[in-house]
């Protein structure tokens, strides 16, 4: 069995363990274990960067508690569905779209916004009127 020593954690692994690089016409240096954890590795660091670009505590009661804490979209009646990581880009990026909210205060804001009705549910209601 080939076998191929990665260059980030040294460890001999067999060949199939590493990513064939199609322009390159060749195999990664590094090994999927390694590509994994650095990507993660690397969302994290640009996670906790947005955090703190948008205060790090939530602009409802001011938990700084990370585990409660989400990216909320300010004006979500507009119903847009950014990703996790399209939304850390444009925090990082400048864009003031964004607040930091823990669970409660989210939850709160979407009942007193009527975020939360189905929007076939408010078409509905302005037919009937
Ligand atoms: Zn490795
Ligand atoms: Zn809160």
């Amino acid at each position: 069995m080939d076998a191929k020593i990665c260059y980030r954690c040294r460890e001999s692994k067999p060949t199939s363990e590493f990513y064939f690089n199609k322009t390159q016409n060749r195999r990664t240096t590094w090994c999927r274990d390694c590509f994994t954890s650095a990507s993660v590795a690397s969302r994290n660091i640009l996670l906790a960067r947005a955090r703190d670009i948008l205060g790090g505590r939530c602009q409802g009661c001011g938990i700084t508690d990370q585990r409660v804490l989400c990216f909320d979209h300010k004006d979500g009646r507009k119903g847009k569905r950014e990703s996790g990581d399209l939304i850390i880009r444009m925090v990082i990026g400048g864009s003031d779209e964004f607040q930091l909210l823990c669970h409660n205060c989210n939850h709160l804001k979407r009942l007193e916004r009527r975020e939360f009705a189905p929007r076939d549910l408010r078409e509905r209601v302005k037919e009937v009127r």
